[in-house]
């Protein structure tokens, strides 16, 4: 039976750590700010937003949100954007996706600051990652490569499998992998027989957005499983008659992994920590006080 990457565990621990570093910060300035576009009314990303304004003053730090609506059009998202970018009290902007359609996400997110862009989705900041020279990293494969580090979980020369290739997720983890000397397979929908891939993993990554596509005879034994997906499933017992699932069929794959990250409580937490992790190196950023070794990144070996 695998062991749990306790996310959750984990991100407090960060947590702790960040929220005593922003104390010792706001002595000589003001709270850390980030604020939050959002754009229409999707109820995932409201709870994500949610998650996040919670996380960040208890932090103690500020938080903003731009609420607009969803018929919002390229050029008011611009205007808001720009207005932050010049905003003194701002340290970082971070836009909630999906955004809705027909807007186009890569455009939108490059009109950001890249000095002020916390979730490192900016050309600018994608590019810094893959040159070596990092300022945001995105939080989520962040979270995963922190979370491999603290459980001491070799990266060295393993074989990773990365399931899913967006700009957010799957492309900037198989960036990190490789600097960190993995060999980096990057599978998407039309990689041909995925099992036959997914079976040579050492670590095997799922960000799809697919309920259960990873089941337990697509890993190998003593694997390290680290399913990123949330989907709401139907489930008449549960609360609101729907639970929270990963991509991976949870029981199969623990069967036979040796360590495995749960859904909720995996990946999840660790993105919020590093949102927080994000914004304060933002407000050291601008003003010019970045300490000499950076908490999350330094632990995550990036
Ligand atoms: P995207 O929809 O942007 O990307 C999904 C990727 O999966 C694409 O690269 C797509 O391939 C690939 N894919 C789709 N179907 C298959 C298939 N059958 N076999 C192999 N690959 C497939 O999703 P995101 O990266 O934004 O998110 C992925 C999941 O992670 C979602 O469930 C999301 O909610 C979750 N997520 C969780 C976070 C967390 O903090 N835990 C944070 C961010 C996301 P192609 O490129 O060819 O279309």
């Amino acid at each position: 039976m695998a062991n749990i990457i306790d996310g959750k565990r984990l991100a407090q621990q960060l947590t702790d750590t960040i929220t005593k570093e922003t104390a010792n910060y706001c002595k000589r300035y003001p709270r850390p700010c980030l604020t939050i576009v959002s754009s229409g009314a999707d109820p995932a990303s409201q709870i994500y937003i949610r998650t996040k304004l919670r996380a960040l003053e208890a932090a103690g730090m500020q938080s903003r949100v731009i609420q607009l609506s969803e018929q919002v059009c390229e050029a008011e998202i611009a205007a808001h954007i720009a207005r932050l970018n010049r905003d003194d009290d701002v340290d970082g902007i971070l836009v909630q996706l999906p955004l809705p359609s027909p807007l186009e996400s890569t455009r939108i997110l490059d009109l950001l600051d890249p000095k002020k862009d916390v979730d490192g989705f900016t050309a600018e900041n994608l590019g810094r990652l893959l040159t070596g020279a990092p300022r945001f990293i995105p939080c989520t494969p962040h979270g995963i490569m922190y979370a491999l580090h603290a459980y001491h979980i070799p990266v060295r020369g393993a074989h990773a499998v990365v399931v899913g290739r967006s700009a957010i997720v799957g492309k900037p983890l198989a960036a990190l992998l490789t600097a960190a000397d993995a060999t980096v397979t990057l599978c998407h929908s039309n990689t041909r027989n995925l099992a036959a891939i997914t079976r040579q993993a050492d670590i095997l990554i799922a960000a799809v957005g697919c309920p259960a596509l990873i089941t337990g005879d697509m890993m190998k034994e003593g694997a390290t499983v680290i399913d990123v997906g949330i989907n709401r499933v139907a489930d008449p017992a549960a609360p609101h008659g729907k639970r929270l699932v990963g991509d991976v069929d949870f029981e199969a794959a623990a069967a036979r992994a040796a360590w495995i990250t749960p859904v909720p409580g995996g990946v999840g937490p660790l993105t919020v920590a590093m949102v927080l992790r994000n914004t304060l190196y933002a407000a050291q950023l601008r003003h010019g006080c970045t300490p000499a070794k950076n908490t999350a990144s330094e632990a995550a070996g990036c």
